[in-house]
């Protein structure tokens, strides 16, 4: 399949600014420009095929929610098992109408709150959404991506799309256009390659559905924001504090997405925790250690408490890795008190298969 791929580096919210507000000619080019690609790729949409796209949280792979059989493409284009949900992106907080049975009071000021935004509600699903969405489930996952190509594309598309992260199944997730056209280049219509991702790893996952909210995948909007926003505890999903990632039966993860060997690396991966002083001495020993035996060995070490710069670069660090060719990644763990740091460890936990080695 031949994929188009559209420039869409010039469509954010300071370019527009200085489009429509300061008049500026060169900009407003720019911007008509970026907006051209984008209703191309609209037009793939319509017409059931698949569109890569930047949110602010990863790049994902697109197709109107309400079309099954382009929705079939994607678990085909991914290599997503199909019991795997997908998350729906709208572009008004109005549309979730069309696809949620109903909202709850917490919801409504959920969304008030925090969309467009990194928070993922899921909710009792109208009939009209197709089960190849939900995976089969009676619910539905929504939210609406603070991106302007994002919602540019969903605007223009008139539909609201389901999209899973746009990469190869089971790989990193992709956080610029690069990792996109690396995996899916042609395997999908049409990829609109703009800025590298503002957060970098995907949108918190709250399930509102039975009632009390609980998270079902960690990310940006942490527990703590939604308990001082709702005034009322909110739960985590007990599968997410199994340190081992163990899926016995009582600890299955509600979102089956999370049961997966997901974010991983080809390189095997280990994590250390502990002292810096020592992470950072037995990282140096390992790698020595294993580079006698013959093994190219990268190291990833973030800022104990840079959780924000960790959220912005580990999947993009896992690819780079493995595009170096390494063997082995040993990584340095953060601290998971912070929601943040909780959220990145989720991800860099399962990318090393939940090797942890304490030092
Ligand atoms: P992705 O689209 O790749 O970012 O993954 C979406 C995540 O949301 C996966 O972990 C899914 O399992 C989860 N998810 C999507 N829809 C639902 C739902 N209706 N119920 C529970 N989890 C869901
Ligand atoms: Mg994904």
């Amino acid at each position: 399949m031949d994929t188009a791929i559209y420039d869409v580096n010039n469509l954010t919210d300071e370019m527009s600014e200085r489009a429509e507000v300061y008049g500026e000619e060169e900009a407003r080019r720019a911007v008509a420009a970026a907006l051209c690609a984008v209703e191309e790729a609209a037009r793939v949409i319509r017409r059931g095929g698949l569109v890569a796209f930047p949110t602010e949280t990863v790049y994902g792979l697109g197709a109107d929610a309400f079309n099954e059989a382009a929705v079939r493409k994607i678990y085909a284009a991914k290599g997503r098992p199909s019991d795997n949900p997908m998350i729906v992106h709208v572009a008004r907080a109005s549309d979730i109408g069309a696809l949620a049975a109903a909202l709850t009071p917490d919801a409504v000021r959920l969304i008030e709150s925090f969309w467009p935004g990194p928070l993922t509600l899921v909710l009792r699903k109208r009939a009209e959404v197709p089960l190849a969405v939900t995976g089969g489930l009676d619910t539905v996952a929504v939210r609406m991506p603070d991106d302007p190509v994002a919602l540019a594309l969903i605007r223009r598309a008139e539909t609201p799309l389901a999209a899973p992260s746009a990469n190869i199944s089971g790989r990193p997730s992709p956080t610029t256009a690069a990792h996109v056209l690396q995996d899916l280049a042609g395997r999908v219509d049409a990829i609109l390659a703009g800025r590298p991702c503002r957060i970098g790893i995907e949108s918190t996952v709250l399930d509102l559905s039975e009632g009390a909210p609980v998270i079902l995948r960690p990310g940006f909007v942490t527990a703590d924001h939604i308990a001082a926003l709702l005034g009322k505890p909110v739960g985590t999903d007990s599968a997410l504090r199994a340190r081992d990632g163990s899926a016995d039966a009582a600890a299955a993860p509600k979102a089956p997405g999370m049961k997966y060997r997901h974010y991983a690396p080809k390189a095997e991966m280990m994590v250390l925790e502990g002292r810096r002083d020592r992470v950072k001495s037995e990282m140096e020993r390992l790698k020595i250690l294993n580079e006698r035996l013959g093994r190219r060995v990268g190291t990833l070490l973030f800022e104990e408490t840079a959780f924000l710069e960790a959220a912005h670069r580990l999947f993009a660090e896992l690819r780079a890795l493995d595009d170096a060719g390494v063997d082995l990644i040993i990584a340095g763990a953060l601290g998971t008190d912070d929601g943040l740091g909780f959220a990145v460890m989720n991800r860099m936990m399962k990318a090393a298969g939940y090797h942890v080695i304490r030092v």
